[in-house]
């Protein structure tokens, strides 16, 4: 197989199969001989472990991932890709192409059937840029035992999701990403790495799932609604944040704002994770 980077093979490959590329899909196909070489020895892919992949375009990541990785497991929304990746995929015998919406398929039961009980799996993938945020909720929630995940997204999204929670940067989703993982940015990639080339530059950034959370709350979903809340409006305090995404009254919050020991004008970004579950317990001991 041709190498999938060079930019004439991908313009071969797309127009032997009658394909234009889709906008909507987020098909930005990567034509820079160095990237995938890095990520994938980034992921960490090796012969005993296996890796997901989100959106394998025309398999260019996908075939570099194999090199190393004991099995490679790849889902592809766009059903139009599927013979041409038959073509660029169909000698390896560690590769398995799946078509589906990843947020729509059944994480648990694909990971089960696919990789064997004891093989740790990971995840690399250059996700597609208009569902970046959904995909790594829905990996991090999912509480599958992921080793890592090594992601290329777009580079203001990966500085928004590396950032550290109590700076400006930060935002619901950061605290939720901190939450389950330790957030890495690893290296930037040029727009004009892709083909088509995107109007803006991307970063791979990787997450290394915690075992264990860094804080205690009662109750997680609560939590994480009243963290969506107090960012949702950056330029309110978080008393008005909370009480108006929550519903809850203002006397409440503001009692517990107190009571937790913070200013009564404190503002969400300014808190790391552990004074917002202070917060989030003071807030829930007040309802009592
Ligand atoms: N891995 C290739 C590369 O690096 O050149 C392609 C990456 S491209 C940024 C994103 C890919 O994700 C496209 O192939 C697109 O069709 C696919 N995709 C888009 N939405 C998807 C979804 N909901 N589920 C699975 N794949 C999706």
């Amino acid at each position: 197989m041709k190498n999938l980077w060079d930019i004439n093979n991908v313009k071969r490959l797309l127009a032997q199969n009658g394909l234009t590329l889709s906008k909507t899909l987020g098909q930005n196909f990567l034509t820079d001989p160095e990237v995938c070489p890095r990520m994938a020895k980034l992921s960490g892919a090796r012969e005993e472990a296996g890796v997901l992949e989100i959106g394998p375009g025309i398999g260019v990541l996908t075939r570099e991932l194999a090199k190393t990785a004991g099995k490679v497991v790849t889902v592809e929304l766009d059903r139009r890709l599927l013979s041409l990746l038959s073509d660029t995929l169909g000698d390896l015998d560690n590769v398995t192409v799946i078509q589906g919406d990843v947020l729509k398929l059944d994480l648990p039961e694909l990971i089960r059937e696919n990789f064997p009980p004891e093989m740790p799996v990971l995840v690399c993938a250059n996700l597609p840029y208009y569902i970046t945020s959904p995909v790594i909720m829905l990996l991090l929630e999912s509480k599958l035992p992921f080793e890592s995940i090594t992601v290329m997204v777009q580079k203001e999204a990966a500085q928004r999701l590396c950032a550290r929670v109590g700076s400006r940067q930060a935002g619901a989703v950061t605290v939720a990403v901190d939450y389950y993982a330790r957030a890495e940015q690893l290296f930037d990639v040029p727009r004009e790495s892709f083909l088509p080339s995107p109007k803006v530059d991307s970063s791979v950034m990787q997450l290394t799932v915690r075992q264990t959370p860094p804080i205690e709350v009662a109750d997680e979903a609560g939590f994480f609604r009243m963290v969506k809340a107090a960012f949702s409006q950056r330029r309110k305090t978080a008393a008005n944040g909370i009480s108006a995404g929550t519903g809850l009254p203002k006397e409440r919050i503001a009692a517990a704002i107190e009571t937790a020991g913070f200013a009564a004008d404190v503002r969400a970004e300014t808190l790391t994770i552990e004074e917002l579950a202070r917060l989030y317990n003071s807030i829930a001991e007040t309802g009592d």
